[in-house]
């Protein structure tokens, strides 16, 4: 095990850890009592092996690494963590002594996510670190789900091919785009639009696929701090708005970065501005906003997993039992219908498990073309399926559970040219809001005494329930 120093907070679970990499013991100090002034926690190492070994073991969640220790180049030890996979996630912020811009730029190149000049700036340091901690969340949770995926055999869906990006720069007026505008469309492959502040803000409201991914803003527009106003407006549409933004500032300006940081910007960058910087910067802020839409999308199709049946794609038991509970309260009155196949073990035993499936939705398809899109209809057991409406009327409802029986029943299911014909019946209970009978619960066991009536008098039938 390393010489590792451990704070006292994360062993709360709560305080994120920042692993402080200096050969200088004075350095790693100063850096570890400003961190521990804004409660974080921290780790630190003196060597490039300390640090590989303390960042995998204890995988921390931010790394500050001095480019200046003399038994590695900060360089190359970030090109390893990043190298890593159990390592690659954690953001790297690397510490020059010199504002040294060709370092700089290997770094960036190496996966570094920012740089700090020392004497380090402890506004500056501590809005980049808190940026950085966001970020580094919504890239835990993806590895997170990638690996849940992954033990479960499921593919990664999100993995999908990128055309050019949207990059939108915003100026004060079309006729006088600033110089770097013309650098990135030089050397980016992606789309570049210039925008005045309004029509940045009108974008957002535009398509997923024409809304820009990045936006560049310097801080001072026609006002002064016309740049940090855009910004909060564009984060404030955050439910629309899964862009990154860059803020560029005059140089040396820290305090105005600072609060751009904490506003939500994505990076920043101070003027003059460097080709190779700008063009480097974008991409990186162009790979995490497709973490944050991978991140979206799985989150989306999380949700539809968690209500719906996988095998047939209706609704699935615990979806329908929490949505009858609220028509139920609807005042609106209620129509519930059970509906079972008729020996359905039969069929499994004739054809097989995997042909039972495949009839299984097909009848699914059946009994969606018979209902409307505004009922509920899910499966809610294996050959057990649940209709339910609002609206309490027998002559309406015993209708439709005729229609229903006739859609499953009057014609054989072939599940392949050539192959056997399926025949399958469905028998049906129904209950129905009286008086004051409204409660859906009430109202399920009542359709599924009706249902065992229909079983008994010899299926394939449509049976009201009667008290
Ligand atoms: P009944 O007319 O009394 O409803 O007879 P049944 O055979 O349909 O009813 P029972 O409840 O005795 O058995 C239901 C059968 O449905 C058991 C099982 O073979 C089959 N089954 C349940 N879930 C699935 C499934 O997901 N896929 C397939 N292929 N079969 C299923
Ligand atoms: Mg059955
Ligand atoms: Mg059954």
């Amino acid at each position: 095990m390393p010489s590792v120093l451990k704070g006292h907070y994360w062993e709360y679970g709560m305080t994120r850890r920042i692993l402080v990499v200096d050969d200088v013991a004075a350095n790693r100090i100063v850096m570890k009592v400003k961190l521990r002034q804004a409660y974080f926690d921290v780790l630190q190492a003196d060597t490039s092996e300390d640090a590989l070994a303390i960042a995998q073991q204890l995988k921390p969640d931010l790394i500050i690494l001095d480019m200046g220790m003399t038994d590695a180049d900060g360089v190359n030890l970030c090109e390893r963590l990043k190298a890593e996979p159990a390592t690659a996630h954690i953001p790297v912020i690397l510490v020059t002594t010199l504002n040294d811009q060709a370092s700089k730029i290997r770094g960036l190149r190496m996966g570094a996510d920012d740089f700090l000049t020392k004497p380090v700036d402890e506004l500056t340091l501590l809005a980049r670190v808190r940026s950085l901690l966001r970020a580094g969340e919504a890239q835990r949770l993806l590895s997170a789900r990638d690996e849940a995926c992954a033990g479960r055999g499921m593919s990664d869906p999100a993995a999908t091919f990128h055309g050019p990006a949207n990059i939108a720069t915003v100026t004060t007026s079309h006729s006088k785009p600033d110089h770097w505008t013309s650098t990135l469309s030089r050397h980016l492959r992606d789309r570049i639009s210039i925008l005045t502040c309004d029509e940045a803000l009108a974008a957002v409201e535009l398509p997923d696929r024409l809304m820009p991914d990045i936006f560049i803003i310097p801080v001072d527009l026609v006002e002064r701090n016309d740049g940090l106003r855009l910004l909060a407006d564009l984060r404030s549409r955050g439910h629309r708005c899964s862009a990154q933004t860059i803020i560029l500032l005059p140089e040396g300006d820290t305090e105005r970065a600072a609060m751009a940081l904490d506003l939500g910007a994505g990076d920043i960058l101070y003027h003059p501005l460097d080709r190779d910087e700008l063009v480097l910067r974008v991409a990186h802020q162009l790979r995490r906003k497709r973490q944050t839409d991978r991140l979206e999308a799985s989150v989306q199709e999380g949700l539809e997993m968690a209500v719906t049946d996988s095998l047939t794609g209706l609704h699935n038991r615990r979806y329908a039992m929490h949505h009858l509970e609220k028509m139920g309260q609807s005042g609106a009155g209620l129509t519930v219908m059970m509906l079972d196949l008729d020996h359905f073990k039969q069929i499994n035993d004739r054809f097989g498990h995997a042909s039972g499936d495949k009839v299984l939705a097909a009848i699914a398809r059946r009994l969606s073309a018979h209902t409307q899109n505004t009922d509920l209809l899910a499966r809610i057991g294996g050959e057990e399926f649940l209709l339910a409406f609002n609206g309490a009327n027998r002559a309406i409802a015993f209708d439709i559970g005729e229609r229903l029986r006739h859609a499953v029943g009057a014609e054989p299911i072939q599940l392949s040219a050539g192959g056997p014909q399926i025949r399958v019946t469905l028998s049906v209970g129904i209950a129905l809001t009286q008086g004051q009978t409204n409660s859906a619960e009430a109202l399920l066991e009542q359709a599924d005494r009706a249902l065992y009536r229909a079983k008994a008098e010899g299926r394939n039938a449509v049976t009201m329930f009667a008290a």
